[in-house]
């Protein structure tokens, strides 16, 4: 089994995944989450320098934040999908989106409009590596595409662990596995159904715990008939 470290911040997680001696880092956090995760990972008495690659989960300002500065500060491969290198490029997050818990409608629109939370340093993919090439299948890890929190979802198996970005989460106040935030439901469905018929027994999403895939077994149907708003009409 290799070794796996959360080394995010309280908001959001990102796991260091070890590889013979060097690290796969899976996503980054906010731009300002940068010095807390130095000091991170410094308690863990990690070399910048040892992470080799970086894998990111899907294009959204807490998990891209600091991508380019932690690729410029350890050197490191970016490895990603080049479907997604026009919002890549763009550095900001895509806001034709559904809201799945109307409470949090107000707080959505005003996190939509605070631009420390909806942007990224834009991120030029020349030099990185096609995740569905599979670069690491000597490694023992295998990427695959899940589709519906945003257009493409990049997750990682490995050993019994299915590391998923926000393509479901039990954090940052979403209730029934739900992401807060979805582009197209019918999909989002269609890859928790593929999850669950899939290899891998724990779900490492970006938000809140790892926790049995089981677990979401039941919440399927309820996603499927789960009333959504526009964020922005
Ligand atoms: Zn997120």
């Amino acid at each position: 089994m290799k070794t796996v470290l959360n080394v995010g911040s309280v908001y959001m997680n990102a796991y260091l995944i070890e590889i013979k001696g060097s690290w796969l880092l899976v996503d980054t956090g906010y731009p300002f989450d940068y010095k807390h995760f130095l000091k991170t990972v410094k308690k863990h008495r990690i070399e910048l320098s040892s992470i080799r690659y970086v894998v990111l989960t899907h294009v959204h300002a807490d998990h891209a934040g600091f991508l380019k500065k932690i690729l410029e500060d350890t050197g490191a491969t970016l490895i990603c999908l080049p479907a997604e290198k026009e919002r890549l490029l763009s550095g900001v997050n895509e806001k034709n989106v559904w809201i799945s818990r109307k409470a949090f409608f107000l707080i959505n629109r005003i996190s939509a409009a605070t631009p420390r939370l909806q942007t990224f340093e834009p991120i030029d993919i020349s030099g990185s590596l096609d995740a569905e090439t599979q670069p690491l299948a000597e490694e023992g890890i295998t990427f695959f595409v899940l589709h519906g929190h945003t257009d493409n979802d990049l997750c990682l198996k490995v050993d019994d662990k299915l590391f998923i970005g926000d393509i479901c989460m039990n954090g940052a106040g979403a209730t029934g596995f739900s992401p807060l935030w979805i582009e197209d439901n019918e999909k989002l469905v269609e890859s928790w159904k593929q999850l669950l018929s899939m290899d891998g027994d724990f779900l490492y999403t970006g938000h809140g715990k790892p926790f049995p895939k089981t677990a979401l077994t039941n919440y399927v149907d309820k996603q499927a008939k789960r009333k959504l708003c526009k964020l922005f009409k």
